[in-house]
């Protein structure tokens, strides 16, 4: 089976990452799919995003990078997923997923959303604090892909 993974990922962190090989290990196959949302400025490029996933998940199998931008059940027929594929970290995550999961269910009904849970130690991760963290300098190995701290330190280094 075929998992659409969609998101911002700005950046990727090791809590999508862990949800990258879960979803792998369960469907065989998932697309990540990163959004280009015009209403968002984000800190990385699309290009950047693309290439800092293909480089985090160059040791899965099954695992595809794209973008998208308009519907999210437009990019899984595009790519003949299956399904969609989204994290819950907390219960502050669910009220947003659960309108998404409607929608996209109320546009197509082929399309179900499977939600994951967040590995308990990367349920405090999300791309704004990893971003808040290294803005001010501090550490965040602990929290992203080697290749998305690399560029986290050229991108607010290159800020200052
Ligand atoms: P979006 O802007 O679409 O919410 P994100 O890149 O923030 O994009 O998140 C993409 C998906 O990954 C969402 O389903 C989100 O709940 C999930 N996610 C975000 N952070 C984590 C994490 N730390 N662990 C697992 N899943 C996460």
């Amino acid at each position: 089976m075929r998992a659409l993974y969609p998101g911002s990922f700005d950046p990727l962190t090791l809590g999508h990452l862990d949800l990258i090989e879960r979803g792998c290990s369960l469907f065989g196959e998932v697309v990540v799919a990163v959004l280009q949302n015009p209403g968002k400025s984000p800190a990385f490029s699309l290009d950047q995003r693309l290439e800092q996933i293909t480089q985090a998940t160059s040791h899965l199998h099954g695992v595809t990078v794209t973008n998208f931008n308009g519907l999210t059940v437009n990019c899984a027929r595009e790519h003949d997923a299956q399904l969609i594929l989204r994290g819950l970290r907390a219960m502050s995550d669910f009220e947003y997923e659960l309108q998404i999961a409607h929608t996209n269910r109320s546009l197509d009904a082929e399309f179900e959303t499977i939600f994951l849970s967040t590995a308990a130690h990367y349920s405090f991760l999300s791309s704004s604090v990893v971003k808040e963290v290294a803005r001010f300098g501090g550490r965040v190995e602990h929290m992203v892909p080697a290749v998305v701290a690399e560029d986290l330190k050229r991108f607010f280094n290159s800020a200052l």
